[in-house]
């Protein structure tokens, strides 16, 4: 059989067994090197999605890969009756980059919000004796799918099938400080946000609207939970959003980057909110493993001796004048918005189509957030020269 047919007939076996939730692009992908995908056939892409915001440091980094390899040799899981050191690692380094208190090492990014939800509702309890407490979040944000991720992801079409979801749960505008005001009752406890919204088309928030929100919280003792699932791991070009606003949450979620593509997340606190849960309050039979854990560390420690973060505020300010020139050409494009590695071309139309001939003519990964955007979240490792070959690429599909 050709490689074709061999890509065909596999194709055609996931579709009859895996759960239809996706659809997906007709490419499997064997292996990487760098920012390149290879598939079965042996073609080359050059990746601006890095499976979602998640493989930062690229594909195949020697450096992470030996870590990797050490700790599969010694040590994959222990459950967190005990104590394992990768965790002890992990937490101290993703502490001190973010000044926080308390971390909690979860699966996904989903979890980690599940987490952040429930410091809310307990630090409320603890105050003030009685649960029942609400929750303000964003319209067009996205948390993820687990039933509490899903009541504050303000998406009707992600929600509705699903209702009834957590009682107590209103939706504000976006960069509207007014609409979160008027939405603050006696029993709020928490606003929950992406410091840039990623899924619902890539929003940064405005300053003078996250710092609004934090003095609300502050006058009305409201935990301020920023989900950094996306934005942060140093892709806004500050090792966490909120860093390059001056602003910071009680309680951040973390996960995609965190990882470099091993499953893990977290819910970092600080202050009151650090000491909210307590022993039997919240638990996880894989998270914070020792695999998991030494991939982060790892990444963590890289981050620091390559300095990510300063090649991606480079980086992505290159990024941003090409995508500006680009849309100076093309008056299919109606805006552009994003900051650092995390942008996004929003189209006067539905934006599937480039996706998908940029995908399979142009061998470019791209990713859309939302019907009419385009999100560029590449790896963090990118350069110059990679960004001129995906215009490029891009140029010839518009
Ligand atoms: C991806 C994402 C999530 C959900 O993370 P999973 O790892 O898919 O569970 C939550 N919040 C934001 C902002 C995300 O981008």
């Amino acid at each position: 059989m050709s490689a074709a047919s061999e890509k065909n007939a596999a194709i055609g076996r996931a579709e009859q067994i895996l759960y239809k939730t996706y659809n997906r692009f007709p490419v499997i992908f064997d292996h990487g090197k760098g920012v390149h995908l290879y598939d079965t056939e042996g073609n080359e892409y050059l990746d601006f999605g890095a499976g979602i915001a998640v493989v930062g440091l690229g594909y195949g980094d020697p450096e992470y890969t030996a870590a990797l390899e050490v700790q599969a040799g010694k040590l994959l899981h222990i459950s967190n009756l005990f104590y394992n050191q990768p965790a002890i690692d992990a937490g101290e380094k993703l502490l001190k980059a973010a000044q926080m208190d308390r971390v909690f090492f979860t699966n996904s990014g989903t979890e980690a919000i599940e987490g952040a939800l429930k410091i809310a509702k307990r630090y409320a309890y603890n105050r003030d004796g009685h649960g029942g407490h609400e929750i303000i979040a964003m319209k067009h944000s996205f948390h993820g799918r687990s039933l509490g991720a899903l009541s504050v992801t303000g998406n009707d079409h992600y929600q509705e099938p699903f209702a009834p979801l957590l009682p107590g749960i209103r939706f504000a505008q976006f960069n509207d400080l007014d609409s979160v005001k008027a939405l603050v009752n006696e029993k709020t406890c928490a606003v929950i946000l992406e410091t840039i919204q990623g899924e619902g088309g890539i929003y940064p928030a405005e300053k003078g609207f996250l710092q609004g929100v934090r003095e609300l919280c502050d006058e009305h003792d409201m935990l301020l939970i920023l989900d950094e699932i996306q934005c942060g791991m140093g892709r806004s070009g500050d090792m966490f959003a909120w860093q390059g606003y001056g602003v910071k949450p009680d309680v951040m979620t973390v996960a995609k980057a965190l990882g470099n593509g091993v499953p893990i997340g977290a819910f970092l606190a600080c202050g009151a909110a650090a000491t909210a849960m307590v022993p039997g309050d919240h638990g996880t039979t894989y998270g914070g493993n020792p695999f998991v854990c030494a991939a982060a560390a790892k990444v963590l420690e890289i981050f620091e001796n390559r300095d990510i973060v300063d090649h991606v505020r480079r980086i992505g300010g290159y990024l941003w004048d090409r995508l500006e020139e680009l849309k100076g050409r093309h008056d299919c494009i109606a805006d552009h918005r994003g900051k650092g590695l995390i942008q996004g071309l929003e189209f006067h139309g539905p934006v599937s189509g480039i996706v998908r001939k940029a995908l399979l003519e142009q061998q470019l990964v791209l990713i859309s957030a939302g019907a009419n955007i385009i999100r560029f979240v590449p790896p963090l490792v990118i350069t110059e020269e990679d960004v001129d070959v995906m215009i490029e690429k891009l140029e010839k599909v518009l």
